[in-house]
């Protein structure tokens, strides 16, 4: 008797050990632009298990350059591929909002953490970017994001950026960010050389439009891009790159141009009282 009354007490005991180690193990959500199949996503999560418990709520499908849109004009179907790994028929943004408003708004993550993206989110290019849109998505609601990119455009090999993802992220739970502030995390490929902090560079991009003409001879237009000149300009996350090592940019959501804005109360505004007195 006395045997199974300790057994008993022994038990609950290992049980809210347990419950407890589960409770300290943080929330992480992961999202991504690529859609949940990308293996950049599978490398991320499989990397980011030891430091708690991942979900994955991701994009079904493809949504590359899909920015920070939202979806309103149809309704989003979620499918539950196992208790960890949700894709949803949206927007990377669309993913980040139904997990912190449905899906995980009983037990929300410590931090959301976008990618590996195939290929860099560099530059002017973080404003087309749906991986970058999942952490700034993260940054809105008071989360740490992290958004992570493979600067490679062939034979993409995660292990040593995921790994990187691992160490930045487990840093970031320790330390916290600033509130409202993400990074926007590029990798060159190959060993981790270095890291250094940068800003957003810019781009002189030269879109190339690909004509062609459909099976039922109407013409489309295929936007693309072709013989790109980075401004490697110091301090910038292309210089970062160029020099091998990782580029960390902090962000913010806040676009605001202060360097603009008081020389821009300096200035006559009265016009827009005329137009209103008319
Ligand atoms: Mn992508």
């Amino acid at each position: 008797m006395r045997v199974r009354v300790w057994v008993f007490v022994l038990g609950l005991l290992i049980f809210n050990l347990l419950r407890l180690m589960a409770s300290l193990m943080p929330r992480i959500l992961v999202t991504n632009d690529d859609g949940i199949h990308s293996a950049g996503i599978i490398a991320l999560a499989e990397a980011l298990d030891s430091l708690g418990e991942v979900l994955v709520v991701a994009p079904a499908h493809e949504m590359s350059a899909a920015s920070h849109s939202l979806t309103l004009t149809r309704p989003l179907r979620i499918e539950k591929i196992d208790d960890r790994h949700f894709s949803v028929d949206g927007t990377p943004t669309d993913c980040v909002t139904l997990a912190m408003n449905h899906l995980l708004k009983d037990d929300l993550p410590a931090i959301v953490v976008s990618g590996i993206n195939k290929g860099g989110n560099l530059g002017d290019d973080v404003t087309y970017s749906g991986t970058v849109a999942g952490a700034l998505e993260a940054s809105i609601y008071g989360l740490p994001g992290i958004a992570m990119s493979l600067v490679q455009r062939t034979n993409f090999d995660f292990t040593q950026a995921a790994e990187f993802a691992c160490e930045l992220v487990r840093r970031v739970l320790g330390a916290g960010l600033p509130r409202g502030t993400l990074l926007n995390v590029n990798v060159p490929p190959g060993p981790i050389r270095g890291v250094q902090v940068t800003r957003q560079g810019t781009k002189i991009l030269r879109p190339t439009i690909i004509e062609g003409t459909d099976p039922r001879q109407r013409k489309y237009y295929w936007i693309g891009e072709e013989s790109l000149t980075w401004n490697e300009e110091e301090g910038t996350d292309y210089e970062a790159l160029r020099h091998g090592v990782v580029s960390i940019t902090p962000l913010k959501n806040d676009l605001t141009d202060y360097r603009a804005l008081e020389e821009f109360k300096q200035r006559d505004w009265d016009i827009v009282l005329e137009t209103q007195s008319k």
